[in-house]
């Protein structure tokens, strides 16, 4: 999978932190920025088709994105 969107996201330069968050306060912050970010979609379909486990990726958390999986393979 082609990932060049990487370099064009809003969390380019911020700390890594912001999007490993420890609680759900955490998690909102990071949505925040996903949410203007212009890549969202091609982020979160990297998670998903790579069952990345940790982390707000594409504005879902991991959480979410285990329901979506579920979801997909129902
Ligand atoms: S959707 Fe969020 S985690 Fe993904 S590239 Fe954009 S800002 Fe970064």
């Amino acid at each position: 999978m082609n990932e060049s969107w990487m370099d064009y996201g809003k969390c380019v330069g911020k700390s890594p932190n912001i999007f490993f968050p420890s609680s759900g306060m955490g998690v909102d912050r990071a949505r925040k920025i996903c949410r203007e970010c212009d890549v969202q979609e091609a982020c979160l379909e990297y998670a998903l088709c790579n069952r990345i486990k940790h982390g707000v990726w594409g504005g879902r958390s991991e959480r979410e994105r285990r329901r979506l999986l579920r979801q997909a393979a129902a």
